[in-house]
C-alpha cells in the first residue's frame, strides 16, 4: 500500500505531541524542577516550535507551544504563552547547523553538579557512549536570557551534539527532536555513571585501542 503523504499540518500536530511527551520524560526523570527547562523543534527551514515560559514542562498541552522564526520573532502564540528566554540558544543552534532538528535544555541532577564544577565528562569508559558521544564539554558560564549563553556554544557546532552549561545545566541538539531527547538521556547517564565510579574508585578508561575501533565506528552507525 502507498505511505500517505503527511500534510504540513499533521507533521505540526504530531511535533506538538511529541514534544509534549518528551516535556514529560524530562519531567517524571527529574531532569527539570518546576518551570525550568525547554523544548524546541524545527518545524521547517525557518519555523521553529518551542515550549512556553512560565509552565511545568510534566504539564505542556500541545496549544501552549509557541510558534517562532530564526530571529526568535513570534509567529503565532495561543493564549499567553510565550516563549521562554532561553529560546536563544536553540535558535543558535538552528541558525548555526541546518541539518538539526531539535533542541533540548534541562538541568539533569548528575550532569548539573559536573556542571557546576566546570568539569567535562572526557572519560571514555563505555562502547556506547564512545561511538554516539565522544567526551561532553563545558560551555563557558553565562548570564541566563543573554547572548552570552548562545555565544559560549558556538566552539562545539558541527563538532559535539551534547554539552553542559558551566554552573547551569545542559543542551543537546539533534536531527530530530528526539535524537537531540535522547542525547540528554545519554549524557545524564554518562554523568550519572561518572559518579557511582567515583563512589567505587574512580573511572576506568577503555584502552586507547579499544576507543580507536569504536571511534571508526561511529561512521558504520550513521554518527
Ligand atoms: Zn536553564
Amino acid at each position: 500500500m502507498e505511505k500517505k503523504v503527511e500534510t504540513p499540518e499533521e507533521r505540526e500536530h504530531k511535533l506538538r505531541l511529541l514534544i509534549c511527551d518528551i516535556g514529560r520524560n524530562l519531567f517524571n526523570k527529574e531532569y527539570i524542577a518546576a518551570n525550568d527547562g525547554n523544548i524546541s523543534a524545527r518545524l521547517s527551514e525557518s519555523e521553529v516550535l518551542a515550549t512556553p515560559t512560565g509552565v511545568s514542562k510534566g504539564y505542556l498541552e500541545p496549544h501552549m507551544l509557541v510558534k517562532v522564526n530564526l530571529a526568535g520573532d513570534i509567529l503565532e502564540a495561543h493564549e499567553d504563552y510565550r516563549p521562554s528566554t532561553e529560546v536563544k540558544m536553540h535558535l543558535r543552534v538552528y541558525r548555526a547547523l541546518p541539518g538539526m532538528g531539535g533542541v533540548v535544555h534541562a538541568h539533569p541532577p548528575f550532569a548539573t553538579a559536573f556542571a557546576i564544577k566546570g568539569e567535562p565528562l572526557d572519560k571514555m569508559m563505555m562502547p556506547e557512549s564512545v561511538i554516539a558521544m565522544g567526551d561532553i564539554p563545558v560551555a563557558q558560564y553565562g548570564t541566563p536570557s543573554t547572548e552570552e549563553v548562545p555565544d559560549s556554544l558556538e566552539p562545539f557546532f558541527g563538532k559535539k551534539s551534547a554539552v553542559l552549561l558551566e554552573s547551569h545545566g545542559a543542551i543537546t541538539w539533534g536531527k530530530d527532536v528526539m535524537a537531540a531527547y535522547m542525547n540528554m538521556e545519554r549524557l545524564e547517564y554518562t554523568a550519572k555513571l561518572t559518579f557511582l565510579t567515583r563512589m567505587i574508585d574512580g573511572e576506568r578508561e577503555l584502552s586507547p585501542k579499544r576507543i580507536e575501533e569504536l571511534v571508526a565506528l561511529r561512521s558504520f552507525y550513521g554518527m
